[in-house]
Formats: structure tokens, sequence, C-alpha cells
């Protein structure tokens, strides 16, 4: 640890180090804590920070001692929750539903101090740690190891703006409880287990059927609270018939009664404000503005506070490429959505909302700028770029790895790319490979093997691929912060915000 002693001499004078060839400093991350002066640094691709001073912050820092001047602190979970303890902003934090927000997913544990810069000045709030279990099982990644590395970052940048924490897609109570558990400020349930998707094909006989299968209580309490009756929702007009209003209940009871559920076992039990979400989109069944209108007017009966709602849009949100659609049938149905939203006072969610640059515009004018938007994979994809661009080698093995295995990645994700629709590597130079980031089909096919690509195993057990490409990012650091302001950017920017 004496590389660092220098630079701990400096900063215990209050001055800052400059970069050397030894060490990387982070000056925005320069903190006095009373007596106690802390900075963040790299030394050979690993981060720390820099003690030094008296307090109880510097005593319950753990570190190795240097020189007896300070001590240097590796970026661990208990170092965490000390910086949690005293520094709020490093806390992640519920937003409500006055102000948009938006989701970035960060699948590598790096991508959050470009997402900072990127959200820094605007008029939008960030959720840094967002990962579905789905996703952190495949990246063999912990929840905590999502959480230390958000707010790792927020430290890094110095940024006081306030960041939040989804447990994404959540539907078992028991990762509910442990996101919740473990700061989660935010909550996004997922309803699909509990949404039948036979209901929109079946037959008016199975409906019939099914409906009547139904309690007694729980028909006469929809037939009285629906039939016949007529909604004036912020300037919509709203009926169900007879046969609309059988297939919603078939379709969506038990996930309201889920929902209900949840909200009252867990969510309104903490003691601190989350951003509870409910997410019916993860079904074949797209939420016609109607349904969303019935969900959200049981939920709200109900007494569930809903901060954000995410209903299956029309058309394909398909991961990391443009929508696949009618955009003109987008629009009309998003007013509707926004305005049932409104009229609730909760925000619209947009998932898979990387990349959908053609209804940006749309989404911001309806909502009045005030949404969630959820991004994920598109991070990841500006990862490739950069290793497309700085390591031509270690893309080439990972674009045949991952057309090899691209089989095995769709029992996770649904995705249609044309894989012929892109030139073949052996055509393509060095200087031309980060432009595959440009192709639909290709960003595809990195979108679902990002699992299987970081946690591919050789001979004798080591990583084919996960520790060089770490080194390679961490060596072109700034390169993926510019990557990620350029393209988040260009999200925000058509958001309007
Ligand atoms: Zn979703």
């Amino acid at each position: 640890m004496k590389q660092f002693l220098p630079a701990i001499e400096l900063l215990a004078k209050g001055e800052l180090p400059s970069n050397s060839n030894q060490i990387k400093v982070y000056e925005k991350s320069y903190t006095v804590e009373g007596n106690v002066h802390l900075l963040m640094v790299k030394n050979s691709g690993e981060k720390f920070i820099l003690a030094t001073g008296e307090g109880a912050i510097f005593d319950e820092l753990t570190g190795t001692d240097v020189d007896g001047k300070g001590k240097a602190c590796p970026l661990t979970y208990e170092n965490r929750l000390v910086l949690n303890k005293y520094f709020d902003y490093t806390v992640p934090q519920a937003f409500g539903t006055e102000i948009a927000t938006i989701g970035l997913g960060d699948r590598l544990g790096l991508a959050s101090p470009g997402h900072i810069e990127t959200v820094r000045e605007k008029n939008i709030k960030p959720v840094l740690a967002q990962q579905s279990i789905r996703e952190l099982t495949l990246t063999n990644r912990s929840m905590n190891d999502m959480l230390d590395a958000a707010a790792f970052a927020v430290f890094q940048e110095g940024y006081k703006g306030g960041y939040g924490a989804d447990g994404d897609h959540i539907k078992e109570e028991s990762d509910i409880q442990y996101a919740l558990s473990l700061g989660a400020s935010m909550i996004t349930l997922d309803c699909s287990d509990h949404i039948d998707n036979t209901i929109e094909k079946a037959s008016p006989e199975v409906l019939d059927e099914k409906f009547n299968a139904l309690s007694e209580v729980v028909k006469q309490r929809y037939m009285e609270q629906y039939l016949g009756k007529t909604f004036e929702v912020n300037g919509l007009t709203l009926t169900l018939d007879e046969t609309e209003l059988k297939k919603n209940v078939l379709l969506y009871d038990k996930a309201i009664d889920y929902t209900t559920h949840v909200y009252n076992e867990y969510i309104s039990k903490e003691n601190r404000a989350i951003d509870f979400e409910i997410s019916i989109d993860e079904t074949e069944t797209v939420t016609s503005p109607i349904s969303h209108f019935f969900v959200a007017n049981e939920l709200i009966n109900r007494g569930v506070k809903v901060v954000s709602l995410a209903p299956r849009f029309c058309g394909e949100f398909q991961k990391g490429i443009d929508y696949i659609g009618d955009v003109e049938q987008f629009e009309v149905e998003l007013r509707e959505h926004a305005l049932i939203a409104e009229h609730f006072g909760y925000k619209l969610s947009i998932h898979s909302g990387s990349d959908k640059f053609m209804v940006f515009p749309i989404i911001a004018e309806y909502t009045k700028g005030v949404f969630h938007v959820k991004t994920a994979g598109t991070n990841w994809l500006e990862a490739i770029r950069v290793i497309a661009a700085t390591n031509p080698d270690l893309y080439r093995r990972m674009h045949v790895f991952a057309l090899e295995n691209f089989e095995e990645a769709l029992k996770y994700y649904h995705v249609t790319p044309d894989l012929n629709s892109f030139e073949k590597l052996e055509n393509v130079e060095d200087a031309k490979l980060p432009e595959y980031m440009n192709n639909d089909a290709a960003r595809q096919l990195f979108h679902v093997t990002y699992g299987l690509l970081l946690t591919a195993k050789g001979e004798n057990d080591t990583f084919l691929f996960r520790d060089e490409f770490f080194k390679t990012l961490d060596k072109y650091e700034e390169e993926y912060r510019d990557a990620l302001v350029s393209h988040i950017g260009k999200h925000i920017e058509l958001l309007g915000l």
C-alpha cells in the first residue's frame, strides 16, 4: 500500500493529489467529514477510498494501514454501509409521482458513472440499481453487489442529486422481502404469473364457463361496480360491456388480488417511502386502455398506492432496438394510457424502453414529461461497442461464441433477429467492428447472450471472456463513460428532458 503514501500525505493537508502512473484520482469524490478526508482512487484496476484524519468515519471504514498516515479502503459491502451511514445521498431513495425517472440497469456494475454524468443537470432522476432476479442469476451477481456498485459510483462522482434502487420484475414474496430488507427504494411487481394468457383468445362459451366458476361474491361485486356504468376519466368516456367485463375479470382479478396482498403485507409496512410499480407487461396480452383503467380502478379502490404502472403496449418493445409496430396506433393508445395514469395520479412506466427513439417524443408529449422508463441491456451493448473498438480480438471471440450459443439464450428472452442480416465476421476489418452495434440483429444477438458470455468457462475452470472483458473495460473506463453519455443522452434528449 506504499504506493498510496504520497497521495495520503497530500490529502492530510487538504490537497488533492493528481493522476500519476501509479494511481488514477476521482477528484469529484473528494469529501471532508469533520476532520476526515476521503478520496477515491484506482490502482492497477482496483478502486480504493483513501482515508486520513481522525473521526468516527475513519475508525469505521476498514482498510489497510498506509504507513500510519491513513488507510486504503477497498470497495466492500461493509465500507458501502459506512458511506450509507454518513452520507444520505449514497442511500437509494424513492422519487414518487411528480418527477420523471429512468431505470438504468447495469449488468456489469461499471455503467453508473456514465449514467450519472448523463442525468446530472437534467430534470429526471436515475434509478441506478435495477436488476431482475433473472439478470442477477445470469451474471452471478447478488442484489448487494448491485447496490454496492451504485452507492460507490455515486460517491465517486460526488453526485448528491439522489438515486433509486429497483428490485426489478419481482414475482415472489420472498424476493420482495429480501429486496426491501437490503434497502431497495423501488419494487417492480411482475404480475405475469397471475395473468391468464388463454383468456384473450377464449370463445364466449369458455369465458362464460370460467366466469361462472368464480365465487358469487366476486361476480356480483364486479357486475355491480362496472356493468352498465360509464366512467369519465380525464376526458375519456369508458364503458365495459358484459363480455369485456368478464374478460377483464378473468384476466386480471388474480393479479389485482396478489398486488393488493403484496402492497398490504410489505410495501405499506415499510417505514420509508417506496416507489411501488405494477407491471402487467410481461404477458402476451396487450393492455387495452379499458383494461388499464379496470386494473387501476380496482387497485386504487382497494387502497393500493401505485407510483407507476407498466401496461403492455401495442406493437413490440423488443430489447435493445427501436419500436416495431404501428406508430399511429401507439400514439392513439399511449394518449389514453397517459390520461388514465394522470387521472389516478401515478406515472406510466415504459419497460424495455431502451432505443425506442421513434416513440420517445410521443411518450414525452402525452405524459407531460412525467414517466418512468426502464433501460438495461442497451448499457451492456455500449460496453460491447467499446470492446469492439479497443480489443478487436476479444470482440471476435465473443461474437463467435454468441452466435454458437444464441439458441440457448432464447430460453430466457423473446427476440427475433435475422442473423443473416449482418456481415460475416471474417469479412469485417477491425476498425469496422464497432459498427455491429448499429445493426439491430447483432445488437439482439449480444443483448440476450450476456449471461452466457460473462459466465462461460473454458479449460481449467477459467473464464473464457469475463476477466479480459472487465480488464479491457477498466482500461477504457473513460471511453465507456463517453459511450453511455452519448447513447443514453440521446434517450434523454428525445424524451424532452
Ligand atoms: Zn416489464
